[in-house]
C-alpha cells in the first residue's frame, strides 16, 4: 500500500473508494485546468487592485468608537471597487450576514411609491421578509414599496415578454438573484445577467439594477458589475471572505446606490465616515487575497461530487459537465438514509466537531426536518465544507465549500464511504 493509500485509510477511506475518486478526478483534470486559470486570473486582479490602493501594514491594524478615518476600511473598500469595477463599495462588519447586506441594499435604495422587480422568479427564502412577501415587521412593504416577481419559464430562461409586461412608472429597482440558491431553476451566468441587464435598461434606462452575487464571486473571471449591474452585494462568509472573514457583507456599486445603502446602514449624513472595524481588517485583506483560490477548491469539489453521484446513477443539479457559475452542488439521493449518510460523511471529514453525528432536527422555518453538517472555523460559513438536506422528497442534499480541494477531496470520498458502508451504494468493480 502506498503512503498516501495508507493516509486515506486511517482517515477512514477504504482503497476501494479512494481508487473510485481518483479514476474520476484523473478524467477531470482539463477541467481542473481550467478552473485553476480563472483562478489565476482573478488571483491578478485581486493583487492589482491592492496593489493600486497602496495597501499597507497600517491599513491592516485595528480601529476602535466611530472609526472616522479608518485607512484600513476604506482602502479595502476601494480594492473591492477596483476588483469589481465599480465606484464605491461598503465592506463592513456590520453587515451581519449576506441577507442583511441585501436588505440594506433594498432599503436604502427604495422609497414609498417605488417597485421592486425580482424578474427571475421567487427570490433567496430569508429575502421574503425582507420584501414583504411573507408579513414581516418593517419589511418594504410596510414602508408602502410594491413588489412584483416575473416567473422563469419552462425551461429556466428568462420571461422576456413577462418581464417587459411588469416594468412600469413606478420600477426602481430590479433584484436578479445569480445562484439558484436552493432551488432548482438554474444559476445565471455573468453573460445572461449581462443580457438581462442590457434589456431591461433598454425598456427603462434609469432602473438601478442590482445582483445578489452570493456563491457566484471569483467562479468567473467577469462579475455581474462588469456587465451593467448597478450594484453588487454578497456575504463575506461565502466566497470574498475566503474563509478568513469572521463576519460580514459587502455591497458595490454606484457611488450614488453605495451611499444610499451607507445611509441606511448607519444613518442618514454619517453613511461610510462611521463604522470602525475593529480588528477584523487583516482577516478581510487577507480573506479577500485567498478567495480566487479558494472558490476554486470549492468549484472542483463540487463538479467531483457531480461526476461521482452522477455516475452511480443518482440525479445531479448541475450536471456532470455542466459549466458552474456558483459553488453549490445538489445531489438527489430519493432515501433519506442517504441524505443522512453524505451529511454524515461531511462532517466526518471536517476538521473542527469531526466526531460529532448530525441529525435531522425540526429547524425554525421549514416545514420537515432539515439535517446539516458542518465543521467549520467560522460558524454557519459556508465557503467551507458544508451541507444540508431537508428530509423529504426527492431528498436531495445541496453542498458547498471548501477551504482547499484537498478538505473537498476528502469530504466527498468519506461521504461515499458511508453511503457503501450502509449497502446504499455499490461501486462499480
Ligand atoms: C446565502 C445567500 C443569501 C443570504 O445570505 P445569509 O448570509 O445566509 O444571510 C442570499 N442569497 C443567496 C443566493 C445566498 O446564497
Amino acid at each position: 500500500m502506498g503512503e498516501m493509500e495508507a493516509m486515506y485509510r486511517e482517515l477512514g477511506i477504504s482503497s476501494q473508494v479512494l481508487a473510485y475518486g481518483d479514476k474520476i478526478e484523473k478524467e477531470l483534470k482539463s477541467r481542473f485546468d481550467e478552473i485553476d486559470k480563472t483562478a489565476e486570473y482573478n488571483q491578478l486582479k485581486v493583487l492589482h487592485a491592492m496593489q493600486k490602493n497602496k495597501v499597507s501594514e497600517a491599513c491592516l491594524y485595528p480601529s476602535t468608537g466611530y472609526g472616522y478615518n479608518d485607512m484600513g476600511r476604506d482602502t479595502l473598500e476601494s480594492v473591492y471597487a477596483d476588483t469589481f469595477h465599480t465606484e464605491s463599495a461598503l465592506v463592513r462588519p456590520l453587515l451581519a450576514c449576506g441577507t442583511h447586506a441585501l436588505a440594506v441594499a433594498l432599503a436604502g435604495n427604495l422609497r414609498p411609491g417605488d417597485e421592486l422587480l425580482s424578474p427571475v422568479g421567487k427570490p433567496y427564502d430569508t429575502l421574503e421578509e425582507v420584501i414583504g412577501i411573507r408579513p414581516s415587521k418593517g419589511s418594504l412593504a410596510e414602508y408602502g414599496v410594491t413588489y412584483r416577481q416575473v416567473e422563469l419559464l419552462e425551461d429556466g430562461t428568462f420571461d422576456y415578454d413577462g418581464i417587459r409586461a411588469a416594468i412600469n412608472e413606478n420600477t426602481k429597482l430590479v433584484e436578479i438573484q445569480r445562484s439558484k440558491g436552493y432551488l432548482t431553476r438554474p444559476t445565471f451566468s455573468v453573460e445572461q445577467i449581462g443580457e438581462l441587464i442590457s434589456f431591461i435598461k433598454g425598456i427603462k434606462s434609469d432602473v438601478i439594477c442590482m445582483v445578489d452575487n452570493c456563491y457566484g464571486e471569483f467562479v468567473e473571471r467577469l462579475e455581474p458589475s462588469d456587465v451593467g449591474a448597478d450594484l453588487v452585494v454578497g456575504s463575506l462568509i461565502k466566497n470574498p471572505g475566503g474563509g478568513l472573514a469572521p463576519i460580514g457583507g459587502y455591497i458595490a456599486g454606484k457611488e450614488e446606490y453605495v451611499e444610499n445603502a451607507a445611509y441606511r446602514l448607519t444613518c442618514p449624513g454619517l453613511g461610510k465616515e462611521v463604522g470602525a472595524s475593529l480588528g477584523v481588517n487583516s482577516a478581510f485583506y487577507q480573506g479577500f487575497f485567498l478567495s480566487p483560490s479558494v472558490t476554486a477548491g470549492a468549484l472542483k469539489g463540487a463538479i467531483f461530487a457531480a461526476n461521482i453521484y452522477e455516475r452511480l446513477g443518482f440525479a445531479v443539479t448541475p450536471d456532470s459537465k455542466e459549466e458552474r457559475h456558483d459553488i453549490i452542488q445538489a445531489v438527489t439521493f430519493g432515501t433519506p438514509e442517504g441524505v443522512i449518510e453524505f451529511c454524515k460523511g461531511i462532517q466526518a471529514a471536517a476538521p473542527v466537531d469531526s466526531y460529532v453525528e448530525p441529525e435531522p432536527w425540526a429547524m425554525p422555518g421549514y416545514d420537515s426536518d432539515v439535517i446539516m453538517a458542518a465543521g467549520a472555523f467560522v460558524s454557519g460559513s459556508s465557503i467551507e465544507l458544508s451541507a444540508d438536506g431537508p428530509i423529504k422528497p426527492p431528498y436531495t442534499v445541496y453542498f458547498q465549500g471548501g477551504l482547499t480541494w484537498y478538505h473537498a477531496k476528502l469530504g466527498i470520498l468519506m461521504s461515499l464511504q458511508k453511503l457503501v458502508d450502509k449497502k446504499l451504494v455499490t461501486l462499480p468493480e
